[in-house]
């Protein structure tokens, strides 16, 4: 979210709460916000476990979650892990071989939505463009026709 959508007139109120500047405040709500991962149930789950970070069309957003490993993952729209909530512990599983040295990556957003969806999100509640191979690959595609070549 980028600070200009929080502005601190707004955060006055809490700002006297907690005894904080509004600035104060507003970035510890903005880091917050960038931080913390989503916690999704599968539709037809019974609660014991969810997913954390990333959505489908067959889950639903029951809340979130602060975890400082959770918040040192980045994001690819193409990752080569998953972060799961399993009976109250965060599990971050590979979803292909890794390599030594490379660097852990989960999906924060629906990874089956369209590139320009994905963007959106990713602009809105984490500020920034995301510029990972499979939306380079995909925005080529839109752009020019023809899709990118697959890899990094
Ligand atoms: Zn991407």
């Amino acid at each position: 979210m980028p600070p200009e959508l929080l502005p601190l007139e707004k955060l006055t109120g809490f700002a006297q709460l907690a005894d904080l500047q509004p600035q104060i405040v507003r970035t510890l709500m903005l880091r917050l916000r960038t931080n913390a991962g989503a916690i999704h149930l599968s539709n037809g789950n019974n609660g014991s476990s969810g997913t954390s970070s990333a959505s489908t069309s067959s889950t639903v957003q029951v809340g979130c979650a602060l975890s400082s490993t959770l918040s040192a993952l980045n994001h690819s729209c193409e990752p080569n892990a998953t972060a799961t909530v399993q009976r109250g512990w965060l599990v971050v599983a590979s979803l292909k071989p890794i390599q030594p040295g490379e660097e852990l990556t989960i999906c924060y957003v629906d990874a089956t939505s369209p590139v320009a969806k994905r963007q959106e999100v990713l602009r809105e509640h984490y500020n920034f463009d995301c510029a990972c191979s499979r939306c380079v690959r995909e925005l080529q595609k839109e752009t020019f026709g023809k899709a990118a070549p697959e890899g990094n």
